[in-house]
């Protein structure tokens, strides 16, 4: 039997266009952006060359020759694909040397990888809390939390952004109070190390002491900082040097790692229990050979060459306060992470527009991603721009920024 559909049917869909169509009235459609050269510097985005300050490619990792040749190898010898779950048709071997190496580097018992920062977030939280549990969240923190905290049975709540006194009172009146039925089993604490729109620092030190106060376990979401803070980019932890006080450590492969994939790193229990009951590891793919490989080799990179942190912070002193010497509004950034902020979304994009027709790929970030009327152009320099090419970009945002008086 065959089915062919009426022509009269009417699309079910036909709202999703009139979504579209509010998006672009509102200028908070965000076109997608179709690059033709590598993920680096230098490279052609919609046919045109220009110098990007758009990716998190912070190391340049993503076009390292010794990742390169350790994802080439891995093809050849294991193929692309891993074709199941870790749990039905096991994973390569790569996987398991791959997390020993994250464990040593992080100073953690165990780390578990998944396909991306973003799966770890989203399996972890409602994997570890239940409806006895609370979970407590920065207000600011990065969508992929959110997302676990929504798949989550536990009750929840934010503290203000980066408050440690503001965490103190919600722990106190949730040790005091308790739930909808008694007592808190277990509450959990979770932060950005690093937010990803205003590049600050979670105060950890403080929410640490806080939460051990109130007997909550903390979890942090390094994915700005993996590679970025601490020693040899060992993160937020080590930048603290707060090693044993985090009970969670999320982190990404996909930013200054250069690859792509997420980690989770604590304890063992913390990741015998996660092979059991994280929904990304049970029910998705592994990541391929070639992908396990290059996060390998970048650790390598980490270990061996230091350098590249050195100027990728010389870099972001050298950037922000050419910025800020102009006059921008660059907000309360304290790492590579430079916002741009405009304010109003129809400025925020036609900075970004302006920029690129200067050979500047700048991407402006609108609601809902940051709140209405905090867009801005967010700037991301690497350790592999050239004093040039970062001249070259502060030129541009001289000229466009006079142009749309922002400065
Ligand atoms: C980018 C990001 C993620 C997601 O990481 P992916 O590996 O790209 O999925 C998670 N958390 C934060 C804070 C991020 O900035």
């Amino acid at each position: 039997m065959t089915t062919t559909a009426p022509t009269t049917r009417t699309d079910p869909l036909a709202y999703l266009q009139a979504e579209i169509d509010d998006l672009r009235a509102k200028n908070l459609y965000r076109p997608l952006r179709i690059m033709t050269g590598p993920q680096a510097v230098h490279t052609t985005v919609a046919g045109k060359p220009v110098i990007s300050l758009s990716s998190n490619n912070y190391l340049g990792l993503a076009t390292h020759p010794r990742l390169v040749e350790a994802a080439l190898k891995a093809v050849r010898e294991l193929g692309v694909g891993t074709g199941a779950v870790r749990t039905i048709a096991g994973a390569t071997a790569l996987i398991e040397e791959l997390e020993q190496r994250l464990a040593t580097f992080k100073h953690v018992e165990a780390v578990l990888t998944l396909q991306s920062g973003l799966t770890s977030n989203s399996g972890t939280i409602p994997a570890i809390t239940g409806d006895a549990d609370l979970i407590v969240s920065d207000e600011l923190n990065h969508a992929s939390i959110i997302d676990g905290v929504r798949l989550s049975k536990a009750e929840r709540t934010v503290f203000p952004h980066r408050d440690v006194d503001g965490l103190d009172r919600v722990l106190k009146e949730a040790r005091a109070k308790g739930g909808k039925s008694g007592p808190y089993k277990n509450i959990l604490v979770i932060t950005d190390g690093v937010f990803s729109m205003d590049g600050d620092i979670a105060p950890l030190p403080g929410i640490c002491d806080v939460a051990d106060r109130y007997e909550a376990a903390v979890m942090v979401d390094d994915a700005h900082a993996s590679g970025v803070l601490g020693r040899n980019g060992r993160g937020t932890i080590d930048h603290f040097d707060l090693h044993g006080r985090v009970d969670i450590q999320v982190g990404t492969l996909s930013k200054a790692v250069g690859v792509m994939g997420g980690y989770i790193a604590g304890r063992q229990h913390l990741k015998d229990f996660l092979t059991q009951r994280c929904r990304p590891l049970l029910f998705s793919t592994s990541q391929p050979p070639a992908v396990a490989a290059a996060c390998i080799a970048a650790i390598d990179v980490l270990e061996q060459e230091p350098e590249r942190i050195a100027r990728l912070w010389d870099n972001t002193r050298f950037f922000k306060s050419a910025l800020q010497n102009l006059g921008f509004n660059t907000g309360i950034s304290e790492t590579p992470i430079t916002p741009v902020i405009a304010g109003d979304e129809a400025k925020a994009q036609l900075l970004a527009a302006r920029l690129f027709e200067e050979g500047v790929f700048a991407t402006s970030v609108i609601y809902p991603t940051v709140a209405l009327g905090k867009a801005r152009v967010r700037t991301i320099v690497t350790s592999e721009h050239s004093r040039d090419d970062l001249q070259t970009c502060i030129d541009a945002f001289e000229k466009v920024g006079r142009e749309l008086r922002l400065i």
